[in-house]
């Protein structure tokens, strides 16, 4: 590269950082005021997080009798369970049900009273992040943040479906909960919940057998004039899940007019590379997508899974190169907002006025760029975000509590990660310097 346009370059980014640290700070400001009056997490769910914090190993105890309390059909096995993975003189349980395990040892309180607590205390937490059970529930919310000026994405609770029966429940639940939605509906689809063989052994037979469910979901959002975007999983589905999407592109009488989505995860060691290889695709192909920037959800499982294998962990592991990634991938996306339409995703005040910074500097109209974040997480953020005129979206689940369970789980994990922009109390506590620093091996990989 000659000096002038290492030169050129150098001022730019000099330029991009000074505006992203302005733009981070009126955001910061912003969401301080709206901090005041929003709330964020709600009693149980902020006790539930410190009691996590305060131990690992409670933390694993918690999130292991979380993912089993679905499967424990009678009062007494959740007793049981929570004697096991909780005994009285080791774990210090919430008050309550400190209370309720002791009592049930003497006989003072019933098995299905402290199941009854068990369960609502769980479902308090999990209203934190879950919209409501069913699809009616879902129009007073898209409603309610209409209101606000934010916009929605659904998802129905469910992941890796075990029979077709279920795959198909599934898929109903989604063109039903299209048709309530109408124009405005956003939705937002697990592949894997789309067929019981998902095998990323078999790319293009798996994506053929879910790209029969996927289809009337696609049919149903074309007829009313909603939005489907396809979530991404485990890495081991990112191929799978990209093959789907390119098959339903290419569909003849719908690829073309179906307003399609994926997501990028830059916490994935090769996601630069995997946005290159998409980007040539959709030129050569002469689609156009949108693409949801986010850093991943599934970040212990794949370290644990790699290690366990003896494979290469396929993910960053440093908080900073994923940050570092993501800031990579928003100029990326945004630079190619004639092909994709981006949708960055994240909490992170950092990486949004980053986005922020370089939409400015690329001269796009605000309504080009999307900002999403999660029901239940980041309100005040959500807030300043929208108070600075840029379009938000918030991703809802909706569902019965028990099929969520794995999602409530990744929810609680997020919060409770010791790296999370979200559990450092930012808004009272976090200086502006520490939030705003650029992700580097010395810098900012706080959030
Ligand atoms: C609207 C929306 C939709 C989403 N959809 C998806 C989806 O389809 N698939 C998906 O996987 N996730 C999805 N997510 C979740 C997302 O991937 C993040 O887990 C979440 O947003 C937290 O990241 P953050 O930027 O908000 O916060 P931050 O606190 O800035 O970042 C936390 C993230 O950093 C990464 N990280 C943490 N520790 C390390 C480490 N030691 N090394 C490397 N990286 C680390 C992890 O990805 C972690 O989630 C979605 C998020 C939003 C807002």
């Amino acid at each position: 590269m000659s000096e002038h346009r290492v030169r050129v370059r150098v001022e730019e980014s000099v330029s991009l950082e000074a505006r992203t640290q302005a733009i981070g700070r009126e955001l910061l400001a912003r969401a301080k005021q709206a901090h005041a009056h929003l709330s964020s997490l709600n009693r149980w769910t902020t006790q539930l997080l410190r009691w996590c914090l305060a131990d690992p190993h409670v933390k694993s105890q918690v999130l292991r009798f979380l993912d089993c309390l679905p499967s424990l059909t009678t009062p007494r096995a959740v007793v049981r369970h929570l004697r096991e993975y909780f005994p009285a003189d080791g774990w210090r349980l919430p008050a309550a049900l400190r209370l309720g395990v002791s009592l049930t040892r003497p006989g003072l309180l019933t098995a299905p009273a402290v199941s009854f607590m068990v369960h609502q205390l769980v479902e308090q937490v999990a209203q934190q992040f879950i919209a409501g059970a069913r699809a009616e529930d879902a129009v007073s919310v898209m409603q309610r943040l209409a209101s606000r000026g934010v916009r929605v994405s659904f998802d129905v609770l469910g992941e890796q479906v075990t029979s077709e029966a279920e795959a198909d429940r599934y898929a109903r639940q989604y063109v039903e909960l299209i048709s309530r939605l109408g124009a405005a509906g956003h939705v937002s689809v697990k592949p894997s919940a789309l067929t019981a063989q998902f095998d990323p052994l078999s790319v293009r037979e798996s994506a053929a057998r879910a790209l029969g469910r996927l289809r009337l979901i696609a049919q149903r959002a074309v007829e009313v004039g909603a939005a489907v975007t396809l979530d991404m999983e485990q890495v081991e589905y990112r191929e799978l899940t990209l093959e789907l999407a390119k098959q339903l592109l290419q569909e003849p009488g719908l690829g073309e007019r179906v307003r399609l989505g994926v997501v990028v995860q830059a916490y994935v060691s090769d996601a630069e590379q995997a946005v290159t290889d998409l980007l040539d695709w959709l030129a050569q192909h002469r689609r156009r997508l949108a693409v949801r920037l986010v850093k991943g959800a599934y970040w212990d499982y794949e370290v644990a899974h790699a290690l366990q294998m003896g494979w290469a962990v396929p993910v960053h592991r440093r908080k900073w190169q994923t940050d570092r990634t993501f800031e990579r991938l928003t100029e990326r996306l945004l630079a190619s907002s004639s092909m994709v339409r981006p949708e960055i995703a994240s909490h992170n005040l950092r990486s949004i006025a980053h986005a922020m910074a370089v939409a400015e500097e690329l001269k796009l109209p605000k309504d080009t760029v999307e900002f999403q974040l999660l029901y239940g997480m980041g309100d005040a953020i959500q807030a300043a975000v929208a108070s600075l005129g840029w379009p938000v979206r918030v991703y809802a689940p909706v569902g019965e509590l028990i099929p969520g369970m794995a999602y409530l789980v990744r929810r609680i994990l997020e919060n409770t990660a010791n790296e999370s922009f979200l559990l450092q109390d930012f808004l009272e506590t976090a200086s502006a310097d520490t939030l705003m620093a650029p992700p580097g091996p010395n810098g900012g990989s706080h959030g």
